[in-house]
């Protein structure tokens, strides 16, 4: 019987690396689904992302994640970056195609798809709170997905304007700005909020988003980036209104399951990662 050693290899480069569940959520698609890859979490430093990616680019790596602090510094060893990755201006999926190391950002998309379980963007006005570099994915997956009104609540204006501008200008749909001054009323009209700042991430979990809850009506659908907790605050406040919700947790399986898509060409089970993902009883 002959047999192949060589297993396709993928991973993270992180730092911190430690606390980043992805690996356990990939392996549990690779078992289920009978491929005998592997991905390593692997830690490093900043200064050392170009060898690392060198590296993974010698050795043929499949493919890798990026996190903190290489999701923008990666891209300059990097031959090409898809559509949206390019806009967003940042990177958390590296996909092998032929000798090429392409970018993409799967993060945004990945919320798309989560939220599509609840509701279609297309035609929506959007609230989103934050403008970090989760926002920025949500906010581009958003108008490339037919998002026509997106409203961007940040408290830095630098940023959440930066924001509104890289969706008026390189986007279909309209974007302003409004500071985040005190207790924010949802404007009614508007279909989806999203909550894409940090706030309410463990351990923090009492924090959530100065929103006022009577501005929620039960025709909006409320969507949280956290994952840990899956259930946040303003979940809870949220669906107490009658809202249809969409939690993190969705969105990080989803980004998951679109990065295993652009490796190995597999249809991930969500369900599975999903499932290996509240194991681990974070
Ligand atoms: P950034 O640091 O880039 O951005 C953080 C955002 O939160 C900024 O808009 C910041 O506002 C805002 N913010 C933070 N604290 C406060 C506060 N006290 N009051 C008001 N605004 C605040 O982080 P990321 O965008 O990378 O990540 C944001 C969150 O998204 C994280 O918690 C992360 O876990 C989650 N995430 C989830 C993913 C998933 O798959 N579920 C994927 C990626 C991220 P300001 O600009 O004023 O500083």
């Amino acid at each position: 019987m002959s047999h192949d050693f060589l297993l396709p290899l993928t991973g993270s480069f992180a730092q911190p690396a430690g606390e980043n569940p992805t690996v356990a959520m990939i392996e549990a698609a690779f078992a289920h689904h009978g491929l005998d890859w592997r991905y390593l979490n692997v830690e490093v430093a900043a200064q050392d992302l170009g060898d690392a990616v060198r590296g993974a680019r010698a050795m043929g790596w499949k493919g890798f994640n990026c996190s903190i602090p290489h999701k923008v510094a990666v891209i300059e060893h990097l031959d090409g970056l898809g559509e949206s990755a390019k806009l967003i201006g940042a990177v958390n999926t590296i996909v092998r195609r032929g000798d090429q190391l392409i970018g993409e950002n799967t993060d945004g998309k990945g919320f798309v798809k989560a939220l599509s379980a609840v509701t279609d963007p297309k035609g929506a006005s959007v609230v989103l709170l934050g403008a970090g570099g989760a926002a920025r994915a949500v906010a581009v997956e958003l108008a490339l997905a037919g998002a026509t009104q997106i409203t961007v609540v940040n408290r830095s204006p630098e940023r959440g304007q930066a924001l509104a501008t890289l969706i008026n200008d390189k986007t279909p749909a309209r974007a302003s700005f409004t500071a985040w001054e005190g207790t924010y009323a949802i404007p009614q009209g508007t279909k989806i909020v999203v909550n894409a700042t940090s706030i309410g991430l463990f351990p923090d979990v009492e924090a959530t988003p100065d929103i006022d809850h009577d501005s929620l009506s039960g025709d909006m659908v409320v969507a949280d980036g956290i994952h840990n907790p899956p259930l946040t605050k303003l979940l809870k406040a949220a669906q107490a209104r009658g809202c249809q919700t969409a939690d993190g947790l969705g969105m990080l399986v989803n980004q998951g399951v679109i990065g295993l898509k652009y490796w190995t060409g597999l249809d991930a089970d969500p369900q599975v990662m999903r499932q290996a993902l509240l194991d681990l009883d974070l």
